[in-house]
């Protein structure tokens, strides 16, 4: 396990919401980091199968670009009743026929295979959130966290906070859906806390834990 002695990283994502919710987590560490969006450096092709593979492939790509340690994440939500899906796949079921992405109707999607296959009660909707960070380096070392959050699927969406797959997915023992929460609440998380809400905050915990901790 390799330790992170520079405070110059690289966030490996051109995804404003998850750049976002990084800064945010990196923020009371005193690190200056640079997305690779503002640094506009190409996406890679996230050819992977696993979340740890597009992870790894994303944070490689920044890292062997930059010449500093890239912090990538690759994340999704896994629904039981569709055996997984969207899965790795969450961000492709928002894609349009020119290129962009609508994340309402990647949520309409998910409705309609959830109602298809009767699934209406809560216990039939379970699901949760799933974000796997690598940390790479320009020699192409690198260190692998997931952080999963159980929860469900809600339907009407709620809430017009967060990003992404947001206002569908409330997180057990909660009422409301992460789109209905603030920054502090999903994902907030410093030195010092016994926990995390998010996948993204509990696996960047795990980070903190094993690269930057003594
Ligand atoms: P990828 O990791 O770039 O393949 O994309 C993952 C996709 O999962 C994102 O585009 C979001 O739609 C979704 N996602 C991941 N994390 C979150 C989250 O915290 N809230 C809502 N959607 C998320």
């Amino acid at each position: 396990m390799r330790k992170l002695d520079t405070k110059t990283i690289v966030v490996a994502s051109h995804n404003a919401g998850k750049i976002r919710e990084i800064e945010d987590l990196i923020g009371p560490f005193g690190f200056s980091a640079k997305s690779a969006a503002a640094l506009n450096f190409e996406e890679p092709d996230e050819t992977g199968t696993t979340f740890e593979e597009n992870a790894t492939i994303k944070a490689l790509a920044s890292a062997k670009a930059s010449g500093l340690p890239a912090l990538s994440d690759d994340s999704g939500i896994v629904i039981d009743a569709l055996g997984g899906a969207p899965g790795v796949y969450t961000a492709n079921w928002a894609e349009t026929a020119d290129g962009t992405r609508d994340f309402a109707m990647a949520m309409e999607k998910v409705e309609k295979a959830l109602a298809e296959r009767g699934a209406t009660e809560t216990r039939d909707r379970t699901a949760r959130f799933v974000s796997v960070l690598c940390l790479a380096w320009p020699d192409g070392h690198t260190e692998l966290f997931r952080g999963e959050v159980e929860g469900h699927v809600v339907w009407p969406p709620r809430g017009d906070r967060g990003f992404g797959y947001d206002p569908v997915f409330q997180p057990e023992g909660y009422e409301t859906t992460f789109g209905e929460m603030s920054a502090e609440e999903k994902h907030g998380w410093k030195p010092g806390d016994a926990s995390a809400l998010s996948h993204r905050a509990r696996a960047f915990k795990l980070f903190v834990e094993t690269c930057l901790k003594a």
